[in-house]
């Protein structure tokens, strides 16, 4: 399979993450016998300070022309940086809500995974950590109370300020049959989470879901009110599979489920459109204060790229392949310093990225 692949290194410690995905990705395509085209774009600061603006419409196009997008991450120190004496359209982040919207992505996809060998890192008591976990967040991203309506008025001197949050079925529809699809590769099981007793927004959202489970009946429906799932994430954790959600809930408890993880260097994430182009990039920042030093953890965009094989071009194995190499990589006993824990070996970001293509 020929892959068309446009990789946005980015800023901080983009580079070198992105060149170790890189290095795991042609082993792959060596062992499976694909061909994969990297082009490389610049987005954030390195654009900024090539082209004076965060994101080029050509960028944009070469993005569009591909398979798949992955990105390392971008922007710089928001205390000292010079791109944040920039009006806010722009910085370097600007890029990538250029981008987001210019590829229709709706649909975020943030896996929380607790490795057996990094449960010491994990913030939950030792008995609820001990069962493991595997829970894919998936949140709607282009909806809701985020891109409702808005305005601050003033009423008899009082100051008032309404947000709104709109769902039509459509949008629901779409992304229920993404997680349905998403749960059909995992364990099967898709939780939507919604707040059915008070929204109405809600109400048509589990409606919408109910009528889309009737396509998949190996998926094993729940519904679950919002306060209970952040509940459940640091009880139970274990209990889920795929948490479908809306907008704001998701922004929530996709945060909560990577904390309960405690490895922010470990964690990738996905955002999709309705066809199979996606986005894939690690949930954390460039991290400035590590940048160029070897130290950052590039095991989060190597996750990433493994679930862009994975969503994007449907390459199980190959996605598989990744995931088994970091999970060897850790039960041998290498660690980069932010997952440092005694006795293990100490290594550096090249070193990581080579002992887990040495895997493959
Ligand atoms: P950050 O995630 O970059 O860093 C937080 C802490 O985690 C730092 O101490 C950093 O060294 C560490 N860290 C993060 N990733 C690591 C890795 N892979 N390996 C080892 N250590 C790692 O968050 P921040 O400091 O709040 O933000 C820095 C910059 O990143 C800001 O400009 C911010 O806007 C940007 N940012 C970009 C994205 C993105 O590109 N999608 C996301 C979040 C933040």
């Amino acid at each position: 399979m020929r892959l068309n692949i446009v990789c946005i290194p980015g800023d901080g410690i983009g580079p070198e993450i992105v060149s170790e995905a890189k290095k795991v990705l042609n082993r792959v395509a060596e062992k499976f016998g694909h061909e994969m085209v990297f082009t490389d774009i610049l987005m954030g600061g390195a654009s900024i300070d090539v082209h004076g603006v965060p994101l080029t419409d050509e960028a944009i196009a070469t993005a569009k022309a591909a398979d798949a997008v992955l990105m390392g991450s971008i922007g710089g120190d928001t205390n000292t940086s010079p791109w944040y004496q920039l009006p806010p359209e722009k910085r370097p982040e600007a890029g990538l809500l250029k981008i987001r919207k210019a590829l229709n992505l709706f649909a975020n996809l943030r896996p929380a995974v607790l490795y057996e060998e990094l449960a010491a890192a994990c913030p939950l008591k030792e008995e609820i950590s001990a069962a493991g976990f595997d829970i894919l967040i998936m949140r709607e991203l282009t909806g809701g109370l985020y891109f409702g309506e808005r305005k601050t008025v003033e009423e008899n001197g009082v100051r008032k300020a309404i947000d709104t949050l709109t769902y039509d079925e459509n949008e629901i529809r779409r992304i229920a049959i993404k997680g349905f699809d998403i749960a059909r590769k995992r364990k099967k099981k898709l939780t939507s989470v919604d707040k059915a007793n008070v929204l109405d927004s809600s109400r048509l959202w589990r409606a919408v879901v109910n009528e889309v489970a009737k396509e998949y009946p190996d998926v094993k429906v729940e519904h679950m009110l919002v306060d209970n799932c952040a509940m459940q994430l640091v009880k139970d954790p274990a209990q889920f599979d795929v948490v479908l959600t809306e907008n704001m809930f998701g922004d929530i408890l996709s945060d909560e489920a990577s904390m309960v993880t405690g490895s922010i260097g470990m964690l990738a994430s996905a955002s999709l459109n309705d066809t199979k182009f996606g986005l894939y990039e690690p949930s954390h920042g460039s991290a400035p204060d590590i940048a160029g030093k070897d130290l950052a953890n590039p095991i989060a965009t190597i996750l990433s790229a493994s679930m862009m094989l994975r969503y994007s071009f449907d390459l199980d194995q190959e996605a598989d392949a990744i995931d088994a190499a970091v999970k060897k990589v850790l039960q041998d006993g290498y660690r980069t310093g932010d997952i440092m824990s005694e006795g293990c070996k100490k290594v550096g970001c090249k070193e990581m990225g080579g002992l887990i293509t040495e895997r493959i």
